[in-house]
């Protein structure tokens, strides 16, 4: 009997996810993810109000962009029904637009181009109810009282509702800052423009196996104590690209990667961060100094034979691409071996335009007492760039080559 249970699963687990997916992508997300199943909108003199209905309880995040000014809410772990428009124009003086989109695998990204800062615009959730759960945006006055929440000066009443509602208020996250200011300008125009469908990266990639296997890593390389540095982190996003995707989650996945690969060729690894985190002990309150230090800190401390920060590049034109490799102007002739051997390695393996190693002041591969460089995989500006590196292939393609520089380093 279980015999025949495993091979009933064995054949659903492989015959129907192509034809379910196919068929029926919502139904078969809908299990794991939250669904977005419709965005309402509903205007008075006074508010602007934005009704996000979802299926079950979904986490949200907010953040205020500028330029063109805009409220952004991440609904993680969230799927978007493909019946929910992507863009509506809104007739408001207290809103333009807003768009919605399949951020990533499991986020809902919404953002709403607005001119209203904060004070004057407020994001909630009312749980219970015919619709099981919704996130409501407030724009214009947003002194929430009970009946503003049930839709009370709302003139659309589908948006409201009687049933008893809980509230839950969300975190609200300023303005990100690029820590090496000079060398990244976050251009971040269009947050939810991305043109992915859902579920796209979880497609199986031929060449991922391949690719990690293709490493051969030279002896040197074994019992070596390397500090990976994904550059952001937390409240600083880093650059952000066309489609809203940003640095500081590109620079972790390919840490990550870079992170496993090196354990499997006996290297002894430490992560600056291993999540969406700031690495300074005082978190939001840090600092870029403070936060800068820290990463170095991490490295001095555990002595470690080398350091290598992460990080995507970012200009105003998107033409810009390319692949650099940066080492301290005072640097060790060590720094910018490694700096060559990762940017090179890079190159190969991503295809990207090479421009070379370059002398830098950035702070840590300054601050850091060991040899150390500050790779620029790709341009996150780019969109074609900002393709790659989000999807699973270009994110593996990325660790592969700098693993490759790091066995080259030490294969001498
Ligand atoms: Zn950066």
């Amino acid at each position: 009997m279980i015999r025949i249970i495993f091979t009933l699963l064995f054949l659903i687990g492989t015959v129907l996810p192509s034809f379910a997916e196919a068929a029926t992508p919502f139904s078969e997300k809908a299990a794991k993810l939250a669904g977005i199943t419709a965005v309402r909108m509903a205007g008075s003199m006074e508010r602007l109000r934005i009704v996000l209905d979802a299926n079950k309880e979904v986490d949200y995040s907010t953040m205020v962009l500028s330029n063109p000014s805009r409220v952004v809410v991440d609904l993680h772990g969230a799927w978007l029904s493909p019946n929910v428009a992507r863009e509506t124009v809104i007739e408001s003086r207290f809103a333009s637009k807003v768009r919605v989109a399949q951020f990533n695998e499991n986020t809902v990204r919404v953002v709403v181009e607005t001119t209203m800062g904060k004070g004057h615009y407020d994001v909630f959730s009312i749980e219970g109810g015919a619709i099981p759960y919704r996130v409501v945006l407030d724009f214009g006055k947003v002194g929430r009282t009970k009946d503003d929440s049930h839709g009370g000066t709302i003139t659309d009443d589908r948006v409201g509702s009687d049933e008893p509602a809980t509230e839950k208020k969300d975190v609200q996250q300023p303005e990100p800052s690029g820590e090496d200011k000079k060398e990244e300008k976050p251009s971040g125009k269009d947050d939810a423009g991305s043109k992915e469908k859902p579920g796209e990266e979880k497609k199986p990639d031929d060449n991922v196996e391949e690719l990690s296997g293709e490493v051969e890593f030279s002896p040197g390389v074994k019992g070596k104590k390397i500090v990976i540095d994904p550059g952001h982190g937390g409240e600083d996003s880093g650059a952000i690209g066309p489609s809203g995707v940003t640095e500081k989650s590109i620079t972790l996945q390919i840490a990550k990667e870079v992170e496993k690969m090196l354990k499997e060729a006996g290297a002894k690894v430490i992560m600056t961060r291993t999540t969406d985190t700031e690495v300074s002990s005082k978190h939001r309150q840090a600092t870029d100094v403070d936060e800068l230090q820290a990463r170095c800190d991490v490295a001095n401390k555990a002595k470690a034979d080398i350091f290598i920060s992460i990080h995507m590049d970012s200009f105003t034109s998107r033409e810009a691409s390319g692949t650099t490799g940066y080492y301290y102007t005072k640097g060790s002739a060590a720094s910018k071996r490694l700096a060559a051997e990762i940017q090179s390695n890079l190159v190969a393996q991503l295809k990207t335009t090479s421009r070379g190693i370059k002398t830098c002041n950035f702070y840590v591969v300054k601050h850091t007492k060991m040899p150390a460089t500050l790779i620029e995989v790709a341009f996150v500006s780019n969109p074609k760039e900002e393709k790659l590196l989000t999807s699973r292939k270009g994110v593996q393609k990325a660790a592969v080559g700098i693993v490759k520089g790091i066995s080259d380093f030490f294969g001498e």
